[in-house]
């Protein structure tokens, strides 16, 4: 089944305890689509200026994904600067330079306009609405956010969640969006305020899958080094839309096992800076670490003790 992305695809400097990279591939969109694309064929839409180094973008193409509906236009490329204390949890953003991205308005090629899933991935969340308007109803429509746009476009962003059928957030987002400080009441919250599903993500204490009345948690696979924590979210997205592409499987156990491969993803991608590592990760690495995952949380329960 197919899935469209339309998010951010940008310029990233990141600099982390282990290191420093300028200008390096990045973006909501980007590392959904690296990620996605190992489970599932992409398309993607976006915007980028006439600075961005499309032949390394065009890498994606050998990999099932459509660049079709990425716009060059006139100008500079998004960028986003971050940095990483010691806390890997937490980036800490010192510049967003919007570019081209302040004028862009999504086009969804007519190819495009059917999508079976559809995620809107971190932008401004009236580009999330203007996009919901030119797709026939998906099967699924998932979405992302940010403090950035927590802060400066809440009430476009309350109105999203009563388009979406999940949101994935980090649990600060999620505090921050629905100012409830217990995260199961967060996810009530959203929840009351749209979207079915919900995701709560806590970097590398795991993620929470809300739904109904049901909680389902993995923990983040414990890598003995992460690099660069950049896009982990993005790509978590990718493993779970792109498995839930894959299997076109909705049920509850499903999106149970969607979470595990969303989980692995975001694992591979903080092994190196920008894609790098989802541009070399293959399948039976991919199943062995969604096997690791199994082996992680398996007990056997003792009644009699
Ligand atoms: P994450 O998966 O949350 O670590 O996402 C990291 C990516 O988000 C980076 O590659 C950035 O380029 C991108 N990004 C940062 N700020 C924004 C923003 N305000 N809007 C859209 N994308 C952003």
């Amino acid at each position: 089944m197919s899935v469209l992305v339309v998010g951010s695809v940008a310029m990233d400097s990141v600099e982390t305890p282990f290191g420093k990279a300028d200008d390096v591939l990045g973006g909501s969109a980007t590392f959904f689509s690296a990620s996605a694309s190992h489970l599932t064929d992409v398309q993607v839409v976006g915007v980028v200026g006439s600075d961005y180094p499309m032949d390394k973008l065009r890498e994606l193409e050998k990999r099932n994904v459509d660049l079709g509906g990425i716009e060059q236009v006139d100008g500079s490329s998004f960028r986003w600067r971050g940095r990483y204390r010691h806390d890997l949890n937490s980036a800490e953003t010192l510049e967003t330079h919007l570019g081209v991205f302040s004028h862009f308005e999504p086009k969804i090629p007519a190819r495009f306009a059917k999508p079976d899933f559809l995620f809107l991935a971190n932008i401004d969340p009236r580009l999330q609405l203007a996009v919901l308007k030119q797709v026939e109803r998906p099967k699924l429509v998932a979405s992302d956010t940010m403090n950035f746009w927590i802060e400066s476009r809440r009430p476009e962003l309350v109105e999203l969640l009563g388009h979406v059928d999940l949101i994935t957030l980090n649990d600060s987002e999620a505090r921050q969006l629905t100012e409830q400080s217990n995260l199961v009441q967060a996810a009530r919250w959203i929840m009351a305020h749209g979207p079915k599903h919900v995701i709560i993500k806590k970097g590398e204490h795991g993620a929470f899958l809300f739904r109904d009345n049901n909680i389902f948690f993995a923990p983040a696979y414990p890598l003995e080094s992460v690099f660069d924590p950049t896009g982990a979210g993005d790509s978590f997205a990718g493993g779970f839309i792109g498995y839930l592409a894959r299997t076109g499987d909705l049920s509850e156990a499903n999106m149970r096992r969607a979470v595990i491969y969303g989980s692995a993803m975001g694992s591979f991608a903080v092994e190196k800076f920008s894609i790098e590592r989802l541009m070399t990760v293959t399948r039976p690495e991919i199943d062995e670490r969604v096997h690791a995952f199994k082996q992680l949380v398996a007990f056997e329960e003792d009644l009699d003790a």
